[in-house]
């Protein structure tokens, strides 16, 4: 059930599309109903896009380009920084917003306003910042001058995991480099993006440089946005089954993409590494966000010798967990987003016992009301196990013993993922070797989490093309044209 605050905040959040600059329902009066996962109630209905209104949003997108894009870009850096500033006033909601729809502990949504926030600031600054080159060329017969220029319209589709900062990590490069954009949210959590776009209104960004489409057909409208020669710009971030159907569309129209796309982390953890820190990077690599994370920690590879300690000790931890709806005071484990994640965590336990592994502690679904399921974990975790293979995206810890440091690079590099990869190790020549023999975009070294908005966040292999944040973020959303001048 809602309280009474609860009920207030849902009743501000924007219920309509924002195209243009304007708020308004789907053209045919279509709803979308967003539920509370850890209730299973319906909190709140929005419009719900048709593709006609998909490509309303990229009209009003083409329309503000040009406009935008030769906006100074201080201009431009002092709206981001506006909206950062706002975000920070309007944080507690925004919290409170994300814990209702997705889940999260509130003290997690705090967190994710505080990193989601970070883009905005960082890219505020970032835009005043970007610069070209000019110089003769080396045979000295003329000068080169190599510009920067926004792609043009974009169209950025956001996962339900981390609604907020999946939102700005895109927003904010794209509106720093000149852009215009379509977002549209995951259908079940997408009143923390409504919630933000009426920020960066309030933030003074034109009407048409961001609209937002919520829908409950993501397929048909997203395919008509993408096969519009008009956009210029796919960024995505969701599962590599759902990025590999947009690339193929993308292809239709060369279209530049971005995309950040599934895991499955190695948890590396040697024999001379500090065991009470590796517990710590653990409890936060495996069960933040109630394990829905792209960089959630999916196989723990663990030195034999330190092997049971190590299982001993999470597990001490994790039955120490506290599980239920994100608002209560003291939780650490919510829901999980719906009844399919719950059941899909259940297969993987399931097999993994089956095949011989040791549960130590959970391994069934919560009764009663919302998607729980129990924080586990597993240890001996068998070759040809599912879990090994496949994003869990729930609170399973799974342990996998090691005897040498070949065989734990061999198991790491076990997986058509690359996005990150943790390691606990007190030997820097270890730590260096790692970083050189990991198949990974992001390493943790003695750290449970890495994402930071400085930081180039992205994967190798099936984990995706393309980094968000850091120097690297912008030029996403950027394209180069070079001119030869002749000699003066
Ligand atoms: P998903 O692929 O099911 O959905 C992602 C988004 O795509 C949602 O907005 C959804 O509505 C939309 N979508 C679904 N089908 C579509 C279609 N046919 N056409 C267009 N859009 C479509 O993924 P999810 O379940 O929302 O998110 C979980 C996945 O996201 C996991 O695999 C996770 O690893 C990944 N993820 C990756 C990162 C990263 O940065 N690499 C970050 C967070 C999540």
């Amino acid at each position: 059930m809602t309280d009474t605050r609860e009920t207030e905040l849902l009743a501000h959040v924007p219920d309509g599309l924002f195209i243009g600059g304007r708020w308004r329902a789907a053209q045919d009066g279509d709803e979308l109903a967003v539920e509370d996962p850890a209730t299973g109630e319906v909190v709140k209905r929005i419009a719900s896009a048709t593709v006609a209104d998909g490509v309303a949003a990229l009209d009003a997108a083409v329309e503000a380009f040009p406009a935008w894009a030769v906006t100074p870009a201080r201009e431009r850096a002092e709206i981001l920084r506006r909206a950062f500033d706002l975000l920070q006033e309007r944080k507690e909601d925004i919290a409170l917003l994300m814990t209702i729809e997705m889940g999260k502990p509130l003290t997690e949504a705090r967190g994710e306003v505080a990193y989601g926030g970070e883009f905005l600031r960082w890219f505020s600054e970032a835009a005043a910042h970007l610069q070209g080159r000019y110089g003769p060329n080396p045979e000295g017969t003329g000068r080169m001058i190599v510009t920067q220029h926004p792609v043009g319209p974009c169209f950025l589709i956001t996962p339900w995991n981390f609604p907020l900062a999946m939102a700005t990590r895109k927003i904010a490069p794209a509106l720093a480099a000149g852009c215009t954009v379509v977002v549209k949210p995951a259908s079940l959590t997408p009143l923390t993006t409504l919630a933000f776009a009426r920020i960066l209104e309030d933030a003074g960004v034109p009407p048409g440089v961001v609209n937002v489409v919520t829908t409950s057909s993501s397929g048909p409208v997203s395919e008509a946005i993408i096969r519009d020669p008009r956009l210029r710009k796919l960024s995505f971030t969701g599962s590599t089954q759902v990025g590999r159907l947009l690339l193929e569309q993308a292809a239709h129209g060369v279209l530049r993409t971005s995309m950040e796309l599934g895991g499955n982390a190695p948890f590396v953890v040697f024999d001379d590494a500090d065991l009470d820190r590796a517990v710590d990077g653990a409890m936060a690599a495996k069960f933040r966000n109630i394990g829905q994370a792209c960089t959630a920690a999916n196989r723990f590879l663990v030195h034999r010798p330190v092997a049971d300690e190590f299982a001993r000790r999470v597990t001490e931890r994790v039955r120490a967990l506290r599980t239920g709806r994100g608002t209560l005071d003291g939780v650490t484990i919510g829901p999980l987003i719906d009844d399919r994640a719950v059941r899909k965590t259940g297969e993987l336990v399931d097999d993994a016992v089956r095949r011989g592994a040791t549960l130590r502690t959970g391994g069934a679904p919560v009764d009663g009301p919302g998607t729980f399921y129990a924080a586990t974990v597993l240890s001996d975790v068998r070759p040809g196990s599912a879990i090994l293979a496949e994003e869990i995206f729930g609170p399973v810890l799974a342990i996998v013993p090691f005897d040498d440091e070949d065989e734990a690079v061999r198991l790491a590099n076990d997986t058509e993922y690359g996005l990150v990869s943790y390691v606990y190790t007190q030997s820097l020549a270890r730590g260096q070797r790692m970083i050189e023999r990991l198949e990974t975009g992001m390493m943790g070294l003695n750290v449970g989490v890495v994402s930071n908005a400085a930081a180039p966040f992205g994967g190798w292999k099936l984990s995706g093309l393309g980094r968000e944040g850091g120097a690297e973020g912008i030029h996403e959303y950027l394209q180069t044209k070079y001119t030869l001048t002749a000699d003066p």
